[in-house]
């Protein structure tokens, strides 16, 4: 199928006509101010000057956590707090709630453009493999529209229990799991955890993203072990630390030493401002730190740097709108990144960290897109409009606010 988009705006400021075949953007021209013929109705659409870029991804998703904030308190507000209600809860959701939340929050994320999403998905003795069993479902039902990629979540490995935890690993892994996650900072030695990460994810040719240094102690290494383990066995698949707070309360000189560490393994980060922001730093009255990661050492060093929404309105984040606009907003404000910068992050960095084939506005490349009414990706952060219409695999997915009828026709 060829999909014709007319008039579309370029970050630099042209207007272009884009010609897409299959999946693929096939050239990138200059806009024909007279064109011969209407639109056609299904094959063409005229952007009308809408700012094209390449589409968001979402690369660390909840889903099966998500929207749950109103029947999940927690009155506390950190992560202990929210790890102990969220533990209290889980073994009572059923595998239609899993179902439902998550297909909201994913369509949510879709609508606002993201055609990828990655979620972790937690694993456990006391709920074994239902949420997995859940999220695969959804997988599989959302599968014409986007990408979502499962990361089993698992605590507890090196504590007594942990044989059966990581024999739950497995079992999910066997069942189509896609990465392998686990969150060393709160086991009994976070170190071991992440060699049975290691071992696990080589041994069936896996990804890695780990929740790592999820805390404002200076002493925690989850990032710098993990950089120098990956160095050290030559592991050879995609590696993610999602997280890496404590990085940001280590010394300038410490933070640039391991950042090197981990652009050097290939260790890509995906700072998560939402959570963060709400979760961390709860005790500290004068002055608290903002709980993101040392986004400027891991810039400096040229690691690759992602940013996600995490937890959508459930018990680790009350709030949130699965909007990559927010997120990069967040990037820009609480970060200090500039605004095409934050944006990369949410989508060029995003696609990196799980493992997408790069997306640009240029003959060849995926036809992964996103118009929306702006005039500059600064303007489109900052503003995060609606109008949004959203292109995955050179088909249009995602047009629910597009005000001409022209882009519900299209999804027809
Ligand atoms: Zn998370």
């Amino acid at each position: 199928m060829t999909l014709r988009l007319r008039n579309a705006r370029l970050e630099d400021g042209p207007l272009v006509d884009v010609i897409i075949d299959d999946a693929r953007i096939t050239s990138v021209g200059p806009a024909d101010p007279n064109p011969a013929t209407e639109p056609r109705r299904g094959e063409e659409l005229d952007l009308a000057g809408s700012l094209l870029v390449p589409a968001p991804a979402e690369p660390h998703a909840h889903l099966d956590k998500a929207l749950t904030a109103d029947v999940v308190p927690n009155p506390a507000g950190d992560l202990g707090g929210a790890i102990e209600a969220w533990l209290a809860h889980r073994p009572t959701i059923t595998k239609a709630d899993y179902v439902e939340r998550a297909t909201t929050a994913a369509e949510l994320s879709l609508a606002n453009g993201c055609t990828a999403l990655r979620t972790h998905v937690d694993l456990g003795v006391d709920i074994g493999t239902t949420g997995v069993e859940a999220m695969l479902e959804v997988k599989a039902a959302l599968g014409s529209v986007m990408d979502l990629q499962l990361v089993g979540l698992v605590a507890g490995l090196t504590s007594p229990g942990g044989a059966e935890e990581l024999a739950l690993v497995r079992e999910a892994l066997d069942m189509g799991l896609d990465v392998v996650g686990g969150v060393p900072h709160i086991e009994a030695d976070p170190a071991r955890a992440i060699d049975l990460v290691l071992e696990v994810a080589g041994e069936y040719g896996r990804p890695i993203d780990l929740h790592a240094d999820e805390n404002l102690d200076p002493a925690s290494h989850d990032l710098e072990t993990l950089a120098r383990r990956v160095s050290a066995t030559g592991f050879e698949h995609p590696v993610v630390a999602s997280h890496c707070v404590a990085l940001s309360m280590k010394p300038e000189a410490e933070q640039h030493r391991i950042a090197e560490a981990v652009a050097a393994a290939g260790v890509m980060v995906v700072s998560l401002p939402q959570t963060n922001l709400y979760l961390q730093a709860r005790n500290i009255a004068t002055a608290p730190p903002r709980g993101l990661t040392a986004l400027a050492a891991l810039r400096r060093a040229g690691a690759v740097i992602a940013g996600g929404g995490d937890n959508l309105r459930d018990p680790f984040c009350p709030v949130g709108r699965a909007d990559p606009m927010e997120t990069a907003s967040l990037l820009v404000m609480a970060g200090h990144l500039p605004p095409d910068a934050a944006y990369h992050c949410v989508s060029g960095g995003a696609r990196a960290a799980m493992g997408l084939e790069p997306v640009a506005i240029s003959a060849g490349r995926p036809a992964e897109l996103l118009a929306l009414p702006s005039a500059s990706i600064s303007g489109a952060v900052a503003a995060a409009p609606g109008g949004r219409l959203v292109i995955r695999r050179g088909r249009v997915v995602g047009a629910a606010r597009w005000s001409a009828d022209e882009g519900q026709a299209l999804l027809e």
